[in-house]
């Protein structure tokens, strides 16, 4: 099967999905979506409201955020590949719970990333960033990359986070106009980045040299 066809099928599967009791209260699950040629993906939570009506991907005020966002980064959405930890919105919006992480990570976002095998992944918040850099702290390592089992991951704050807090905003602009220096040097500098991870799987945790 190609790359193609692996995400179609995930999104299918996400569509369709009974493997954990959010799909119960969905309107709409939210596979993700994206090119299957991007070399940016970008990995947030969960949907939110607005997401859940609309089965994509940060549509509502932290998509319109992000779209900015992007832009700084001379990029557009038709460009990235944008998917989330779950993929069904949790009741109230409340934290997705670790078993729900666990079985959709393993279930979806894990072959979403095989199969699209990014040369760059930027999580936004910490549930997404717990998958790659587990016991880091948000605040504290945002916008700084690391090589996880042969992939640049770029953490960074969730746009809600912005929205909420309006300091904040300053922070994402400035690590999302980062981006395309960094995917010019691990275009450059870093070998093509393993197919198949699961991230949490091994700790290994390296620094790029030139970073
Ligand atoms: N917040 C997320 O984390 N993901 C979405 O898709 C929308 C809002």
């Amino acid at each position: 099967m190609t790359a193609v066809d692996i995400l179609q099928l995930i999104t299918h599967e996400v569509q369709t999905c009974t493997r954990c009791a959010l799909h119960t209260g969905r309107t709409r699950a939210v596979p993700g979506e994206g090119p299957p040629s991007a070399e940016v993906m970008l990995i947030g939570e969960g949907p939110g409201y607005h997401e859940d009506r609309q089965g994509r991907p940060f549509v509502g005020p932290s998509g319109q955020l992000l779209d900015d966002l992007l832009a700084l980064a001379g990029l557009q959405r038709a460009d990235v590949f944008i998917g989330n930890v779950i993929k069904c919105r949790p009741p109230k919006n409340r934290d997705p719970l670790p078993d729900e992480v666990a079985t959709c990570t393993q279930a979806y976002l894990f072959r979403q990333i095989e199969a699209l095998n990014p040369k760059v992944i930027v999580t936004l918040g910490r549930f997404s960033m717990n998958l790659f850099l587990p016991g880091e702290k948000i605040s504290r390592i945002h916008g700084q990359p690391r090589i996880v089992e042969g992939r640049l991951i770029v953490p960074m704050l969730h746009p809600a986070a912005a929205l909420h807090q309006p300091q904040n905003r300053p922070l994402l602009e400035a690590d999302f106009r980062r981006l395309p220096e960094l995917l010019a040097t691990v275009e450059r500098e870093a070998p093509a980045p393993a197919p198949a991870t699961r991230p949490n799987d091994e700790p290994p945790l390296e620094q790029l040299s030139l970073f």
